[in-house]
């Protein structure tokens, strides 16, 4: 029988219990805050940006947003981070990716100060979770790691195969998975014979971009399948598209033990995952423990 994980349902449980963290961090006088900035007028970035700013005022964290017009110099960005990282009602600092062209993305992550970097991007960052020692886990693959623990996945010794290496997702979440004693393989764009590897995989964590590139025939019975992916393809219906992961979902459930839907899987893991990282920054930040989950 395979279980479906309900990543609405586990996420809905985290952002309880950091609404908790949130009220004991108010009670000692701290009011957490995160400050979101778009440099966009992508309408996917501003939802993105404004179901984040929904999620904190949900969870009582303070939202400040500054827009910035994606025409003018990066030099206004720039500034803008600094303004922030000098704020000290701003505890979390995300730049909504991506940035215009004419921006270097790269002076944007290292400009941010780590202390506030709830997405780790920073390069600081990145180093103490290839280190073993992380500060704030990226959102994303934290919130896979997550997910996989609440099903009670073994990763202790468990191979494991990611597919996909980007900054984001791939490549975090392999250095997440072999800080949890998993055997990690980095599928790839240019990786021979993928099927190979996957089939011989416990943990299969697929992010490539990819609509329904892992299906059963790739998989073997009692794999842990978590689909990261998420793509708009055509479809029948009013919207004229729907949104499927880089699983095929209906044949992988049939080998799968354990399965993450999309959507209702890790997307909603994520969001959760930001708060996470604001309520650890504020904690850090104002010297007032709370007992993270
Ligand atoms: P990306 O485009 O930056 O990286 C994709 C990776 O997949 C690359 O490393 C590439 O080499 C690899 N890849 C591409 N085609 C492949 C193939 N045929 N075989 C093996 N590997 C292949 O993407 P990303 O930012 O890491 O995102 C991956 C997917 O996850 C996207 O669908 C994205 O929308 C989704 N995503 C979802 C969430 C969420 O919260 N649910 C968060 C981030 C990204």
């Amino acid at each position: 029988m395979t279980t479906v994980i309900d990543g609405d349902a586990v996420a809905k449980d985290l952002r309880d219990e950091l609404a908790a963290r949130v009220e004991t961090l108010k009670e000692s006088g701290v009011q957490p805050g995160l400050a979101t900035v778009l440099m966009s007028e992508d309408p996917a970035s501003e939802t993105y940006v404004s179901m984040k700013q929904r999620d904190c005022e949900e969870l009582g964290i303070e939202s400040i947003h500054v827009e910035i017009d994606p025409e003018k110099p990066a030099e206004g960005l720039y500034g803008v981070i600094d303004d922030l990282n000098a704020d000290p009602n701003v505890n979390g600092i995300l730049v909504q990716l991506p940035v215009p062209d004419h921006v270097d993305k790269r002076e944007v992550l290292r400009r941010i100060d780590p202390a506030k970097d709830v997405d780790g991007f920073h390069p600081e960052n990145v180093g103490r979770l290839v280190a073993g020692n992380p500060r704030f886990k990226p959102c994303t693959p934290h919130g896979v790691e997550y997910l996989l623990d609440d099903a009670g996945v073994e990763l202790d010794g468990a191979d494991a195969v990611i597919v996909g290496r980007s900054d984001i997702v791939g490549k975090p979440m392999a250095h997440l998975l072999l800080q949890s004693d998993a055997t990690v393989t980095v599928a790839h764009s240019h990786t021979d014979d993928l099927a190979a590897k996957t089939r011989d995989a416990d943990v299969v964590v697929a992010a490539a971009g990819v609509p329904e590139l892992v299906d059963g025939s790739m998989l073997t019975e009692g794999t842990a399948v978590v689909d990261v992916g998420v793509n708009r393809v055509d479809a029948d219906n009013e919207k004229g598209y729907e949104l499927v992961g880089d699983v095929e979902y209906e044949s992988a459930k049939e080998k799968a033990d354990v399965i993450t839907p999309v959507p209702g899987g890790v997307g909603p893991m994520t969001r959760a995952m930001l708060l996470y990282n604001t309520v650890k920054a504020a904690s850090s930040q104002e010297d007032v423990p709370v007992d993270l989950p």
